[in-house]
């Protein structure tokens, strides 16, 4: 290819703020651009301007269609498509696109998750146009990136609570810089750089598996002869079909100006990882899930199959999505980079301080942030950070904060710097922040590295919360400045009271577990334990403060959280239960009455068949069972289907009983597998799965 060629391709499908520039007056691009700096709403002459230059550029790109894309609180993404085409009253046809359209819309909202906020609220919802993330068009359609609300403004999406997040920080940040000497600051930026985590199977193996297909996991299989034990994969060279995959992808990703950086094979087999360049973190969470559809598309193209699930394999590692964090200044500073002096870097050391304070107030909201039945394979076990949150700061960030705490080795000419603040100094080394994959929440050179969100996840919700904390703790600073006391003592306040939350040992560890409950730390295992933070006083009390979510739109999150919790494991229980009844069962019973059949051969011929009987005694005691796991399993399901998918109590259930009821039936399955003739078994097995393409 051309490099010219690869060049003009990127980003070539979006409505980028190039394009736009390009194709509206300057006085409507300046208008548009004013509105976006002080946050206000477009005037509808503005947007009938843009709405028109869309419709024709979006044509030109070959939509016929346009769609208000929303994020409503599936974790999801919905659209419905409408056509520009609308007929005349002279057997003709127009095409329609007008400001009002591309502002609002108003999409059923009537099957999507509201947690209670429909009966207290209007039900009917609509969808606005999120000027800052750009448009584009993809099979057809021009895709418009909305917000999505109730009538009386409640947010019904997880785009809304992130973009408020952002203004938050962004005030708070702003007001605490110009009492620390920065006065030229007039904004701040969260930036989020996410690394994608996926597994590819051959598309003729996943067809086979309902599991896969209904539940995006196996819900039996026993292990492979091989995992991951010869560590021969993360980082291997990779296969043809996968190269040819992950290259189609690259090119369909920049098409859209997704900026895809780094590709490589990780540790389980048929796992893979894709890391797109940071950018504010509203775009990078639209460009994640449009990343995760193309990927599933482009798999597709190729015979295989993307699976984006956290743990589609038991015994191998399952799939995260790392959510690199930093926060900026719009005059180029990173909060976050501690330059080669950072213990004179004012900024630094409050955003750390403050970041420090925060996560160890808040470690509950960061911990549920990244919880769902899925991810709830993998927080906790040993492959993936655990389920308490903690900081990992590397030895040097370390020494630094100690030094703070104890007071040693700052001088007075240190104390004086800190009063008038100081320049930021450039690079810091990043090696030195050695990298504990053990760590939840780790500093990774000039940015935090959130380790523990699922690989299906949106990565609007961990940053909502990250945004909100370190808003709330930029004004306590504040609070404090104004008070009369000194920046440096704030911070180290800050530390020694915090410093419960800094681990830089082994988080796999059954010691740190003990010595994290030593110290308080929270510790919940699961969604259905972690969705009760979301009651907590202190927890409204925050939101409600920044503008994030108030108290009915956190009772409406804790209801769906829930709710999407139960009805995930319904499936998988419905799912688990079928398979076993119409696949399993009847092929191992098949099986059991051949082995019988040959026993009585041998019999009839007066041939010792002593093996054939042991055989089929142990055949048939696992069968048994397994019947009567499976009744037990029907018996429980329905039980918890009687209850409020909602409700706290009802979730605790499926989590327990009903989740329970599975592994006992997926046990006995298992081992049934590995004695049953394979080409008597019903479905693909994990070495087809794992190592099929
Ligand atoms: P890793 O070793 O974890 O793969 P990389 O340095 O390759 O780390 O970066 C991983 C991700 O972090 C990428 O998405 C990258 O764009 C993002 N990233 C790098 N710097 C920043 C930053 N300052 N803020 C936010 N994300 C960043
Ligand atoms: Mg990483």
């Amino acid at each position: 290819m051309e490099m010219k060629e690869l060049l003009d391709e990127y980003g070539s499908m979006t409505f980028s703020d190039d394009v736009m520039r390009e194709r509206v007056p300057k006085s409507t691009y300046k208008a548009f651009h004013e509105a976006l700096d002080k946050g206000e709403q477009l005037p509808k002459e503005v947007a009938t301007v843009i709405a028109n230059a869309m419709k024709i550029w979006a044509v030109e790109h070959g939509a016929t269609h346009f769609t208000h894309w929303f994020t409503p609180m599936t974790g999801l993404t919905a659209e419905k498509h409408d056509a520009f085409l609308e007929p005349d009253h002279k057997g003709g046809a127009l095409l329609e696109f007008s400001g009002k359209t591309l502002r609002k819309g108003e999409p059923d909202a009537s099957s999507f998750p509201s947690g209670g906020l429909r009966a207290t609220f209007e039900a009917r919802g609509y969808t606005a146009w999120d000027v800052t993330s750009p448009a584009f068009v993809k099979d057809g359609t021009l895709y418009i990136p909305t917000l999505f609300c109730s009538y009386t403004g409640e947010a019904l999406d997880k785009k809304t609570p992130l973009l408020r997040s952002c203004d938050a920080l962004s005030s708070s940040s702003v007001k605490l810089l110009h009492k620390l000497g920065m006065e030229d600051v007039s904004k701040v930026y969260a930036n989020v750089g996410a690394e994608q985590e996926y597994f590819l199977v051959a598309d003729e193996y996943y067809q086979k598996r309902i599991d896969l297909r209904l539940t995006g996991r196996t819900l039996y299989g026993a292990m492979a002869p091989k995992g991951q034990e010869l560590e021969d994969h993360y980082f291997g060279s990779i296969k043809r079909k996968v190269g040819a995959f992950m290259k189609d992808l690259d090119r369909e990703l920049w098409k859209y100006g997704i900026p895809s950086k780094t590709k490589h094979n990780e540790v389980a087999p048929a796992q893979h990882e894709v890391a797109c360049v940071f950018m504010k973190a509203n775009i990078t969470a639209d460009n994640n899930h449009l990343l995760m559809q193309i990927a599933q598309d482009i798999a597709k193209k190729h015979g295989l199959r993307c699976l984006l699930h956290e743990k589609p394999f038991d015994g191998v590692n399952g799939s995260g999505k790392h959510n690199n964090w930093s926060v900026t200044t719009d005059t180029g500073v990173n909060l976050f980079n501690p330059g080669t002096d950072p213990i004179h870097n004012l900024p630094f050391l409050t955003a750390l301080a403050c970041t420090i304070k925060g996560i160890d107030e808040y470690a509950d909201l960061l911990r549920m942030s990244a919880a769902s039945a899925g991810n709830d394979h993998r927080l906790g076990a040993n492959e993936a950070p655990p389920a308490i949150i903690s900081i990992f700061l590397g030895e040097e960030l370390d020494d630094l904060v100690d030094t703070i705490i104890n007071g040693t080795a700052l001088s007075d000419n240190t104390k004086e710097r800190f009063q008038t603040g100081v320049a930021v100094v450039p690079d810091f080394s990043k090696d030195t922040t050695d990298r504990n994959r053990t760590s939840p929440f780790a500093f990774t050179g000039n940015k935090f590295e959130f380790r523990a969100v699922g690989s299906a996840m949106s990565v609007a919700g961990p940053n909502t919360v990250l945004n909100t904390i370190l808003a709330e703790e930029f004004d306590q600073f504040s609070d404090l400045l104004d008070e009369g006391m000194e920046p440096y003592d704030i911070i180290k306040k800050f530390l020694s009271e915090h410093k419960r939350i800094i681990f830089n040992g082994d988080g796999y560890s059954k010691d740190w577990e003990e010595e994290a409950a030593r110290r308080g730390l929270p510790n919940a295992k699961n969604t259905v334990d972690a969705a009760e933070c979301l009651k907590a006083e202190k927890n409204i009390e925050l939101y409600e403060k920044h503008g994030v979510y108030s108290k009915v739109e956190l009772s409406s999150r804790y209801e769906i959280m829930l709710e999407n919790y139960s009805k995930t494991i319904q499936v998988e229980a419905l799912t688990a239960l079928k398979m076993a009844k119409n696949e399993i069962y009847p092929a191992v019973s098949k099986y059991i009455g051949s082995l019988a059949e040959d026993a009585k051969d041998l019999a009839a011929l007066d041939v010792p068949n002593d093996f054939m009987k042991a055989d089929l005694k142990e055949l048939t005691s696992l069968a048994t069972d397994m019947r009567g796991q499976m009744a037990t399993l029907d018996e429980k399901i329905e039980k918890a289907r009687e209850g409020d998918a909602g409700d706290p109590k009802v979730a605790a259930y499926w989590r327990d009983e009903v989740l329970g009821a599975m592994a006992d039936l997926r046990a006995t399955a298992d081992t049934l597998e590995t004695k049953v003739d394979e080409k008597d078994w019903p479905m693909p097995n994990y070495v087809d799965l794992m190592f099929g393409i």
